[in-house]
């Protein structure tokens, strides 16, 4: 049996909660780093992720890596195409949401698809058009100073239609159509299309209104969203007799040996984390000067690792707080320094690998993306949730390893050793 859902995601670990959600509604997932270069996916897998490091890159090299993923997807007889990015809509006017998906659904032929960032159980929640995260408007709440998408505008509406090509513009299907279910949403679909309008946000403030939501849409080529609106696919699939009653999340494999932390993300959540483990256990802090100046090298890092892992697990965090971070930058530049500390993170990462060290949790998107292409996976099976949005997942193919990546703002304050508690 060939997948039935093919999903390209915008980043690493948004991409890892999307094959989650789907593992947890009996759609077993594979996920890919990037575009696979040979290979086809497992028989077990129902759907296949292809998790694009194409965020914030120029929105026609994010159109072209999101068109060779959906080319490769569809070879592998996908009958249904994903596009997953975050919950707080991150882009920029100049891209790349709506140029990604509107290129997305030139190619698969369709005639409309939606956008729902909506991620009700993080408060994340899209009315009237707008996106609130919690109870403030996205502009309001703390994404207006994200240092690389910005969100000053909550208004997806406008927002969108500034993104999509010259011609287009966004419409809405408000919630008063949501709350009355499949039908009437997808009644309020077709008046858009009447309308010339083939590019929909949609309202959400409930996870019955995702999948009614994902009910209404089960014809359509390309769903784009957050990983909240994927919840109710699997079903369209299982009421057409195409997916069967299944458990669509891998056991975890039990392997011998000692556990690390490697956190680079210096989000507000991660560094109360931070703070959790280390009154627990063995940790190393990393300097992006010292680092710089070769007065801290990854060896010296996997030596000390390796020293402490025989009292239990350990931690190696760079995460700082905003003014600190700021200061170090104006050092070494913004991203002589985030590459600084993700290369060292890599290099510690091979060099505990090559100890015998099999299991690794590591906090940051880009620090995730950094630690797994150095470490060589390509592939992960997706494990059970440690807590919403974050899986075990572990690495297919010879050598397993168990890997727990956390994007910076996910997880409850003992994350880090709720996650290694969970393994057998
Ligand atoms: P998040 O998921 O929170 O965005 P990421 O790993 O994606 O986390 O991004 C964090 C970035 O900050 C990485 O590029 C990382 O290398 C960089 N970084 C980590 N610690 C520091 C520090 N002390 N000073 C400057 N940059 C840092």
């Amino acid at each position: 049996m060939s997948i039935l859902l093919g999903a390209i995601g915008d980043d690493f670990t948004g991409s890892t909660d999307l094959a989650l959600t789907l593992g947890k509604a009996g759609m077993r997932p594979v996920q890919y780093l990037g575009v696979p270069s040979s290979g086809d996916t497992p028989p077990e897998a129902r759907a296949a992720v292809v998790a694009l490091k194409s965020r914030t890159i120029p929105a026609e090299e994010a159109v072209a890596h999101s068109l060779a993923a959906c080319d490769w997807l569809l070879s592998q007889g996908a009958k249904q195409i994903f596009f997953k990015y975050c919950s707080t809509f991150d882009s920029t006017e100049e891209g790349n949401i709506g140029p990604v998906a509107a290129a997305l659904l030139r190619h698969l032929g369709g005639e409309q698809t939606i956008f729902c960032p909506a991620f009700p159980t993080n408060a994340r929640t899209v009315f009237q058009g707008h996106l609130f995260v919690g109870a403030e408007l996205l502009s309001e709440s703390g994404m207006r100073h994200h240092p690389l998408t910005p969100m000053t505008d909550a208004n997806l509406v406008r927002f969108l239609s500034k993104q999509l090509p010259e011609g287009e513009a966004a419409g809405l299907v408000p919630y008063r159509s949501v709350a009355r279910g499949p039908a009437a949403i997808a009644e309020a679909l077709d008046d858009l299309e009447e309308h010339q309008v083939k590019f929909a946000v949609v309202d959400a403030v409930s996870d019955q209104n995702l999948l009614d939501i994902g009910q209404a849409c089960a014809g359509f080529k390309l769903i784009t969203g957050g990983s909240g609106v994927a919840m109710g696919l699997p079903a369209n699939f299982r009421r057409k007799g195409l997916l069967p009653v299944e458990d669509g999340l891998s056991q975890m494999p039990a392997l011998e040996g000692g556990a690390v932390v490697l956190a680079g993300s210096c989000s507000v959540a991660t560094r109360g984390q931070i703070d959790y483990m280390a009154q627990h256990s063995p940790s190393l802090k990393l300097d992006p000067l010292a680092l710089a100046g070769g007065g801290q090298t990854a060896a010296d890092a996997a030596a000390w690792a390796r020293e402490n892992l025989a009292q239990g697990p350990v931690l190696i965090y760079s995460s700082e707080d905003p003014d600190e971070v700021s200061r170090v930058q104006q050092e070494l530049g913004r991203e002589r320094a985030g590459q600084l500390v993700e290369r060292c993170f890599a290099d510690i990462a091979v060099l505990l690998k090559e100890a015998g060290l099999k299991k690794f949790v590591v906090a940051g998107g880009e620090t995730s993306g950094a630690v797994l292409a150095a470490l060589g996976v390509e592939a992960l099976a997706i494990g059970p949730e440690i807590d919403p949005g974050v899986p075990w997942t572990s690495s297919t193919g010879p050598n397993q390893l168990c890997l727990a990546l956390k994007s910076g703002n996910f997880g409850g304050p003992n994350f880090f050793l709720k996650a290694l508690e969970m393994l057998p």
